[in-house]
């Protein structure tokens, strides 16, 4: 369930301005985590808030096509095919 206060950005401020910023704050946090990896920078705060935002914006997108049942049900999903692939990896890389 989207938390009241997002449902309520996204009907004040409208779907257009909120999907935009949907990209927005993901070209933010992709741009600090860019700073961390190739500039080893001491950015852990601004990632932080860049995940913050990004997830703010992650619900309003969710609410905003009404996606949330089938987004949670595919990251579950999902997450079972990365099991899968990990239990083989292990069998594959155990030392001898
Ligand atoms: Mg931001």
């Amino acid at each position: 369930m989207v938390n009241p206060v997002l449902k309520r950005a996204l009907e004040t401020w409208g779907e257009q301005a909120q999907m935009m910023m949907v990209v927005e704050e993901m070209s933010e946090l992709m741009k600090e985590i860019l700073k961390n990896v190739n500039r080893h920078k001491e950015n852990i705060n601004q990632i932080i808030e860049e995940t913050a935002d990004v997830e703010i914006m992650l619900e309003q997108l969710k609410e905003n096509y009404h996606i949330e049942e089938k987004v949670k049900d595919y990251k579950a999903e999902k997450i079972k095919m990365i099991e899968q692939r990990l239990n083989e990896w292990d069998k594959n890389n155990k030392a001898v």
